[in-house]
């Protein structure tokens, strides 16, 4: 009898999280000063992050403990099962061994509280009281608004104000959990007054809302930021999901071919992908492959360059590949990835050939997504259906090949807050959404000389 779940005890959940940074030849170079543009300091982190973050943000230690106090919270849900994808396999008629590692049975329902935990346990521990953030989809808020309940901090999220109209039950979920939730543009910050005195009517961007939470925690000494994605020590907290899936292939005795992850900012790609990475450090053959939406196509159509985070240019640059910090995505479905940029970590090891990359349309990766739905059973969050969309395709390959690959791909969440997008595609209004080179042209030329 073949498994289906891989389960592992809560005794063997990773207790450090593997940092990439002490592996790689070729470091990302340093973030800069937005004002100086020369590399920016630990203390100009200082009113942003706690010591602890910023210390792990540099640091180049292999391996790094993961405090008892976050653990306790990760064994509420962690750690989280590893599914051999029978029923796809047989849908597809491949002769691959599919795997996915569900990162959807988290209490906000996607990997995100992998990072919000420990970044409420950092600033707690430096006796910051409250933290303030951004979300667009609401996932990350979700994920920060529980790990602030767990801790006992304040949290305020600024949710750009079309998620804020569209999405009422992410902001119920924010506020069960303690939240304050404002929409964005607000007239509580500087950045938010100047956008609404133009445009009174503004239905608000990423970009905005990170504005106007940095600028929140700036101007408050008992506050901090908190962000969900892009950062080293964001990727190196979700490790834990790649660790975890290693002592579970382990257990079955197989060893994956070709990792896969859908990737917004890179967060839950990272995870999954970072400790195989240490195993190709170390001689042995595995690819990854960073999945994207055609709409959104950093990886595989940007431009490798020091960028802001944000759309306003309050944050440090950072070296990534980049559509253009003032580059406006089409309105895809799956908000998660539609990010002008990717981790720098993600950039520079694309930049070395050591991941790859490849995007789709969200007409094809809903149509993945809907066949997952009816075979395994779970309706996967759109970002994740990218994940599910890019092992397919590996997949249908083998079928065509005959070659038995073994895939792994991260089921990075469940869709179930997100299925007006579901409603879209099922009623045949769903289309595919290409990126705007132009757009993009335009975006790139405004980026920041250095
Ligand atoms: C936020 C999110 C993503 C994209 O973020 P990454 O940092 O690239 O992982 C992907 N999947 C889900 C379910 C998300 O909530």
């Amino acid at each position: 009898m073949s498994q289906s779940k891989i389960l592992l005890a809560e005794q063997e959940i990773p207790r450090q999280w593997y940092n990439i940074q002490a592996d790689m030849t070729n470091l990302p170079p340093p973030p800069l000063h937005p004002g100086t543009k020369r590399p920016a300091a630990a203390e100009d982190f200082a009113p942003l992050f706690p010591p602890a973050l910023i210390e792990q943000e540099m640091s180049t230690e292999r391996w790094i403990d993961i405090p008892e106090e976050v653990l306790a919270i990760y064994r509420l849900w962690r750690p989280s099962p590893l599914f051999r994808a029978h029923r796809l396999e047989k849908a597809l008629g491949t002769p691959a061994r599919i795997y996915y590692k569900y990162e959807g049975v988290s209490p906000a329902g996607s990997h995100k509280p992998n990072t919000a935990v420990p970044q409420a346990y950092y600033n707690k521990q430096a006796g910051v009281k409250r933290l303030s953030t951004e979300t667009g989809a609401g996932q990350w808020g979700s994920a920060l608004s529980l790990a602030c309940s767990f801790f006992g901090l304040e949290c305020t999220v600024y949710m750009v104000k079309v998620s804020f109209q569209q999405k009422p039950y992410r902001r119920s979920l924010m506020e069960t959990w303690g939240a304050e939730v404002i929409p964005s543009p607000s007239d509580r910050t500087e950045a938010g007054r100047k956008v609404l005195a133009k445009d009174p009517d503004s239905p608000g961007s990423l970009g905005i809302a990170i504005s106007e939470a940095v600028e929140d925690a700036v101007l408050r000494e008992d506050t901090r930021y908190s962000l969900g994605s892009v950062l080293n020590h964001v990727m190196l907290h979700q490790t834990i999901i790649g660790l975890e899936a290693k002592k579970q292939l382990a257990l079955v005795d197989d060893y994956p071919d070709v990792v896969i992850g859908c990737c917004g900012g890179g967060s839950n790609f990272s995870g999954l992908a970072f400790p195989f990475l240490a195993d190709k450090f170390a001689g042995r053959k595995v690819r990854a492959v960073a999945v994207e939406p055609a709409a959104c196509p950093s990886l595989t159509k940007g431009t490798l360059a020091y960028d802001f985070g944000d759309t306003v240019g309050l944050t440090p640059l950072l070296m990534m590949y980049t559509l253009g910090h003032s580059f406006v995505p089409p309105t895809i479905h799956a908000g998660g990835l539609r990010y002008h940029g990717a981790s720098p970590l993600v950039s520079q090891l694309y930049r070395d050939g050591l991941i790859e990359a490849a995007a789709y349309p969200q007409g094809d990766v809903f149509a993945s997504a809907v066949l997952f739905a009816r075979t395994e059973g779970i309706l996967p969050a759109p970002e994740s259906a990218h994940a599910i969309h890019g092992a397919i395709e590996e997949a249908k390959e083998c079928a065509k090949t005959g070659e038995p690959r073994t895939i792994l791909f991260c089921l990075s969440g469940h869709g179930h807050f997100d299925l007006a997008s579901y409603d879209a595609y099922l009623s045949g209004k769903l289309e595919n959404a290409y990126y705007a080179e132009e757009e993009s042209k335009r975006a790139l030329a405004e980026l920041p000389e250095v």
